[in-house]
């Protein structure tokens, strides 16, 4: 039998990394298997939806190269693939379910409802829900009702005894008593929509789903499912549902930890290959030890036994790092691509770098290359370079223990070691030597006599590596950026 899975997701706002790492887990679940994979659109929500989210979802999995076997854009042999598109088929079997038997129509106004959920209240009732009032109702009262004009909702009939299983790749055997299923949940509302449970079985079905690999959250959803499987009539696919997705503090992961959209992962630079990576081995591993896999790898060596029963863990540090040794696996050159934006954006350069700047751009591009987490990192560690910042203000070269004088002296000494080494055909290299040697001679920590150097240099604290700072500006500008700090500074210790 062919594997297909299927992302159903609900474009109901951006996607975020749950949601991905469940696209993942299903794309590799089958290729590895030689299965195929399917793109749903669940929209059966109309408040909620919007096109931007449906946007997202196309332009994230293009991003990760996820690509569908099946869904919208490309068709297939089981389309649409868009749930607002398929509302005639969930009425016409949810119409079927009322024929058999298995369902029926409700005429409840909301106000009869809201009443009833009162009165449950106040009474302190152990039964909460639809009083499964329409249930039962004779062929006359249905057709007094449908004279009055009223448009009814479908309810499914739970039966009241008995139990409901089924079985979890992960979890096992998950059972429950059918008295306490959701009494008679409403399949078709009476504008015709219908709700995610219908929607969901019938497309589940109807596409030849053979696993459905999914939040946990989706559990108590389970019984209910297998019920409608059952009064269709179809055999129910296999579940797996997913271990949850935390944040460190074993919290769900949310906005509380940090970004959790793909499109701001992307936004900050971070690479499609790195997040691929790493989502991928959240709550799920291949053995102790491995962690790199490229998504070739991925699609050949992903095994739905090793996803962990236990909630994974998203670490932002983590990732970072993946991102970082994926960005120090670039060719110069296309991390110089992937750079270029992120400094177009901060309006260092318009279009592309050329003469002299080209050079000096990537020499940049091998001085950054070790030092960056994201690609965003760019737009600091090169602002000193695109920019004539303004000298900083004298507090910034003052380093820990040291004081606006015994700074301002350090840079007088910083620069005079460094003119006397290149006047004598010595480095910049030799030079930084020097000055460590400086600092213990008159017993002052490195950061004290390199601090007014960085931020003369560059007006930040945080900066590339002083002999690259230097080798970019280039000698006369490093010279006349020191001499301006100098000049301040005279005036402040004054
Ligand atoms: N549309 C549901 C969601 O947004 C799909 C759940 C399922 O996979 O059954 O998560
Ligand atoms: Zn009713």
């Amino acid at each position: 039998m062919e594997v297909k899975v299927r992302y159903a997701p609900s474009p109901t706002g951006l996607q975020h990394i749950g949601g991905v790492r469940t696209a993942l887990f299903n794309y590799f679940f089958a290729k590895s298997q030689g299965g195929k994979f399917i793109l749903r659109v669940e929209d059966t929500d109309q408040e909620r939806y919007s096109d931007e989210s449906l946007q997202d979802l196309y332009d994230t999995l293009e991003w990760l190269n996820i690509k569908w076997d099946e869904g919208p854009v490309v068709g297939g042999p089981n389309g649409p693939y868009i749930q607002s598109e398929r509302f005639d088929l969930y009425q016409k079997y949810a119409k079927q379910l009322v024929e058999d038997g298995h369902a029926y129509y409700c005429y409840c106004s909301s106000e009869r409802l809201d009443e009833v959920r009162k009165q449950q209240q106040e009474s302190k009732s152990s039964y909460q829900g639809y009083d499964r009032h329409c249930r039962n109702l004779s062929p006359e009262e249905i057709a007094e009702k449908e004279k009055e004009g009223i448009k009814p909702v479908i309810r499914l009939k739970v039966p009241t005894e008995g139990k409901t299983t089924f079985h979890d790749v992960l979890m096992g055997d998950i059972t429950r008593k059918n008295k306490d299923i959701s009494p008679d949940p409403i399949l078709l509302k009476s504008d015709g929509f219908p709700t995610y449970h219908l929607a969901n079985v019938i497309d589940d079905h109807l596409m030849g789903i053979t696993h459905i690999m999914r939040a946990q959250e989706w559990i108590p959803s389970g019984p209910l499912h297998i019920l409608l499987y059952k009064a269709f009539g179809w055999e129910p696919p296999v579940y797996c549902h997913l271990p949850m997705v935390m944040g460190k503090d074993g919290k769900k992961l949310s906005k509380r930890h940090g970004s959790t959209s793909v499109r701001d992962f992307r936004e900050k630079g971070y690479l499609p290959e790195a997040l691929m990576n790493y989502v991928t081995l959240v709550g799920w591993s291949f053995d102790s030890e491995r962690e790199f896999f490229s998504q070739e790898e991925l699609e050949k060596l992903f095994d739905i036994t090793k996803i962990s029963k236990s909630p994974g863990i998203f670490d932002y540090k983590k990732l970072d790092w993946f991102n970082g040794q994926y960005i120090r696996m670039m060719s110069d050159e296309d991390l110089g691509k992937a750079l270029l934006p992120y400094l177009q954006k901060a309006g260092y350069v318009d279009g592309e770098f050329i003469g002299d700047k080209k050079a000096k751009f990537e020499e940049l591009v091998v001085a950054v290359k070790p030092r960056l987490k994201v690609l965003s990192d760019i737009v600091g560690l090169a602002y000193f370079l695109f920019t004539t910042p303004e000298v900083a203000p004298a507090e910034m070269f003052v380093a820990k223990k040291m004081d606006l004088k015994s700074s301002y002296e350090a840079l007088v000494k910083d620069y005079e070691i460094i003119k006397s080494n290149l006047d004598n055909g010595k480095s910049f290299e030799d030079a930084e030597a020097d000055i460590t040697q400086m600092a213990k001679d008159i017993g002052v920590k490195v950061n004290g006599v390199f601090t007014p150097l960085r931020v003369a240099l560059t007006s930040t604290t945080v900066s590339l590596p002083m002999s690259d700072t230097y080798n970019l500006l280039g000698k006369e500008e490093s010279y006349r950026r020191i001499e301006a700090a100098l000049k301040m500074l005279e005036k402040e210790v004054q």
